[in-house]
């Protein structure tokens, strides 16, 4: 089944609007097993809404459209849907309740204009929105779905999830099957090469490299006919990437690294201090973004000028003098420092050169130190990381946060794929 998605927005044409729509939606669809064929965005006038309604329901299968189902007059999807398809607009009983009830619920006086959200195309059906009053609309034309769902991104999702995943996972008949092994350590190549032509013995399955700034993340999707044969197709996927590359996976489906780490430390009863040069306290911020991160984290120094390393975690003045601030021994002392410092079970220390200035021949931009210490033992090592500023700082804080993770739990300490 080929879909096209139609994103309705001028303030997407004006590029002041990122069209996180679509990306959600094609990511949710495939979910359902079906593939966008074509993705189009018009701005917000009858006419131009009218023609991608038109032209999509020459070449798709299904249209799925999304913005400007509100109640103000810069909202025209409705009407210019009925238009071109000659549904004239009903009231529907049903969703003016919904309407109602959430107004009332809500404790506020209902707009007039705001009715006109109850007014659907002839023989539409609605999707009740728990989160707004304009539903989602399914029009069945001349046996192709046009689907319209509001613009507001929260509204979109939920409806998208609830209803038009499993309404057209439903129409094509298929079972899918996905699930997600996150490696941190190792490039795409390597794990190219580690897995090779595995993935063509998985019937109707697919396995796709993810990289981004925290590793690769290896998706495999399976789809079927048959829901057994797709769930068998997939366990067999799960068993033998992970008897390939098991050394570097960190995670599966969606949770973070730092998730791994406050799942890790509170297992062993531990806390845990930061000490930051290059990173800013970007590691401190990764850390808490996890709810409940006080049940472990107990402070983070940032200390980007020599005085405040010295000043606030003791690292040795002759050290820096000798070796520099980006050094190991420094690395060294600052996690340790930021342990003993901070009366914590566990320190983590990371000094680098960012760039795009300051490299030399002996320590390029990128290279970058990251230290841990803890009652498990204590950990340093040298990193190369090839990239912009943003993308050593995100990778120096995510091979820390690994460092940290294979030391507490016994790991070696260097991802590899070897043996
Ligand atoms: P409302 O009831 O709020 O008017 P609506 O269905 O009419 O909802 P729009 O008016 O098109 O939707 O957009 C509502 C909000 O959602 C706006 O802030 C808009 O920037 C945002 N939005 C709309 N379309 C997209 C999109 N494709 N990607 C990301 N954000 C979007
Ligand atoms: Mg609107």
């Amino acid at each position: 089944m080929q879909i096209e998605i139609v994103t309705i927005g001028s303030e997407i044409l004006s590029g002041r609007t990122l069209d996180t729509n679509f990306a959600f939606l094609a990511r949710a669809l495939e979910q359902a097993s079906v593939q966008i064929g074509w993705h189009t965005t018009v701005g917000d006038t009858p006419e131009r809404i009218a023609e991608a309604v038109r032209r999509g329901l020459e070449r798709a299968d299904a249209l799925v459209l999304t913005g400007g189902l509100g109640p103000t007059p810069d909202d025209l999807t409705r009407r210019a849907v009925s238009n071109v398809l000659s549904r004239p607009l009903q009231l529907d009983e049903q969703v003016l309740e919904h309407i109602r009830e959430r107004a009332a619920r809500l404790g506020r006086k209902l707009p007039g204009s705001i009715e006109a959200q109850a007014l659907l195309p002839l023989g539409a059906e609605a999707w009740l929105n728990r989160l707004g009053t304009a539903p989602g609309i399914l029009i069945l034309h001349h046996g192709k779905p046009v689907i319209l769902l509001p613009g507001v991104p929260q509204e979109l999702e939920e409806l998208a999830t609830e209803y038009v995943v499993p309404y057209l996972r439903q129409r094509t008949g298929r079972h899918v099957e996905t699930f997600t092994l996150r490696t941190s350590g190792v490039f795409e190549s390597a794990l190219h090469e580690k897995i090779g032509a595995l993935p063509q013995a998985w019937p109707g399955a697919t396995l796709a490299y993810l990289p981004s700034f925290f590793g690769v993340d290896l998706r495999v999707t399976a789809t079927g006919t048959d829901p057994d044969q797709v769930r068998r197709v997939t366990g067999r996927a799960y068993d033998e990437l992970r008897e390939k590359v098991d050394a570097v996976i960190y995670a599966e489906g969606t949770t973070t690294m730092q998730q791994v780490v406050g799942e890790t430390l509170v297992e062993l009863g531990y806390t845990l201090a930061t000490a930051e040069s290059c990173t800013g306290g970007l590691l401190a911020k990764r850390i808490t973004d996890v709810p409940g991160a006080s049940r472990y984290f107990e402070r983070g120094f940032v200390t980007y000028s020599n005085a405040s390393k010295i000043e606030l975690l003791g690292v040795r003045a002759g050290d820096l003098e000798a070796h520099g601030a980006v050094s190991a021994p420094v690395a060294e002392q600052m996690a340790a420092g930021a342990c003993e410092r901070a009366g914590a079970d566990v320190g983590v220390g990371i000094t680098g050169v960012a760039g795009p200035e300051g490299g030399s021949e002996e320590k390029p931009v990128g290279t970058v130190f990251v230290a841990v210490a803890s009652p498990r033992g204590a950990a340093v090592r040298r990193l190369h990381i090839v990239g912009t500023r943003a993308t050593i700082r995100e990778r120096s804080a995510q091979t820390a946060l690994d460092l940290v993770r294979r030391q507490l739990r016994g790991l070696p300490l260097e991802p590899s794929l070897e043996g």
